[in-house]
């Protein structure tokens, strides 16, 4: 699992002087006749082996590279069971090693650079939100992280409570019932401190509540507004009956909800502005290729289940769905598989944000959309 201190450190990562390696390698559902995880790895890393021993880096350069490759060749030595990615940053000289797991392939590619490459990494991460769960009771409260498809507990409070009011003490029933009251909001409001704390440190971006439904509503109400605008969904629960795996269950049902409403919301903003002529927008894959040809790409939403041939110019990256020279240079135009997977990595490389459309949408015939950062100039008519 990754977690939110695993991306702060690799965003951390320096060489200070030294080269940082970074590494990205996809990792498929098994296919007949495709290249092992191994094979890849291995070609990627030979890439770099003429760099480890090129006499024109200084000898502590060329050292740790020679042992990231080393480090790296053992440590991706089996292929991961999840399909997704492996990213990968090593600098060995400084004693850096950071590998994490991708919940989305991404384009194979090694790259030594004086710092992490990290762009890949963030575009795939930053399509998933990272959800707070808490779970209230009058005395106690749990707060989960719930990122991707794992969850784990950050931190459990206890306060006190009047478990069994001691009427024999002389205490009015009305008094006990305004003592707990009070243990109760001392407890809500300690429950707030934490969350504020964490959204403080912009380590989630969306609150879920769940508890008992006689204690939910009550604890809504201690929300403050900062918190309230993170709030996307509340459930009960019966804590006597309810296991673990019932409460990550329905965290995970409000999350992708969530997550589907965006979408949705994505593909009719881009329409809206397609329809209204601004901001400007593109629809369909063709416009779409062109839009991320020019670096004008913002944000790209792509269906989930898009994937169509094209070509590629790789003096100048021109993207379209076919052609035999580019028109922008007049090269030959390079074939590839799915021109899906190129606009993806050309609108990461040109620091666009991508999203992928899960739920079926107008998008699913359009294939690809955006909102774009400039209007396009024409498209030019397909050369050759
Ligand atoms: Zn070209």
């Amino acid at each position: 699992m990754i977690t939110q201190e695993q991306v702060d450190r690799v965003l951390r990562l320096s060489g200070n002087g030294l080269p940082c390696v970074s590494l990205y390698v996809p990792v498929l559902p098994e296919q007949p006749g495709r290249s092992t995880f191994m094979t890849r790895v291995a070609s990627l890393l030979d890439g770099i082996r003429p760099l480890s021993l090129d006499s024109s880096l200084d000898h502590a350069a060329r050292l740790s590279l020679r042992e990231d490759i080393v480090k790296l060749e053992k440590s991706l030595a089996f292929e991961p069971h999840q399909p997704g990615a492996v990213a990968v940053f090593a600098c060995s000289g400084k004693d850096v090693y950071e590998q994490v797991w991708l919940p989305r392939p991404t384009r194979e590619r090694i790259v030594v650079d004086s710092d992490p490459y990290v762009r890949p990494m963030l575009a795939v991460l930053d399509e998933y939100d990272r959800a707070c769960a808490v779970i209230v009771d009058r005395g106690t409260g749990q707060i989960w992280e719930h990122y991707l498809d794992q969850a784990r507990e950050l931190k459990a409070i206890r306060d006190r409570t009047l478990r069994k009011p001691d009427y024999a003490a002389g205490l009015a029933e009305d008094r006990v019932r305004n003592k707990a009251d009070e243990l109760s909001k001392r407890h809500f409001r300690k429950l707030v401190g934490e969350l504020r704390q964490l959204f403080g440190r912009r380590a989630f971006d969306v609150l879920v509540v769940g508890g008992h439904s006689y204690e939910v509503p009550n604890f809504l109400q201690f929300l403050p507004r900062d918190l309230r605008d993170r709030l996307i969904g509340d459930f009960t629960v019966d804590r006597e009956t309810a296991t673990p795996a019932d409460i990550r269950n329905r965290v995970q049902k409000i999350v992708s909800d969530h997550a589907h409403q965006e979408q949705r919301q994505l593909v009719g903003d881009i329409l809206e502005a397609k329809a209204a002529g601004r901001p400007p927008s593109a629809v369909g894959l063709d416009e779409t290729l062109w839009a991320a040809s020019l670096a004008a790409v913002g944000t790209l939403a792509a269906d989930e289940e898009a994937a169509a041939p094209g070509v590629v110019c790789d003096r100048d990256g021109l993207l379209a769905r076919s052609g035999e020279s580019c028109p922008l240079c007049g090269d030959p135009l390079r074939e590839v598989p799915d021109i899906i997977d190129a606009l993806t990595e050309t609108v990461i490389d040109d620091g666009g944000e991508i999203r992928h459309i899960e739920p079926e949408t107008e998008l699913r015939t359009h294939l690809t959309g955006a909102l774009l950062r400039f209007e396009l100039p024409p498209r030019p008519a397909a050369a050759g």
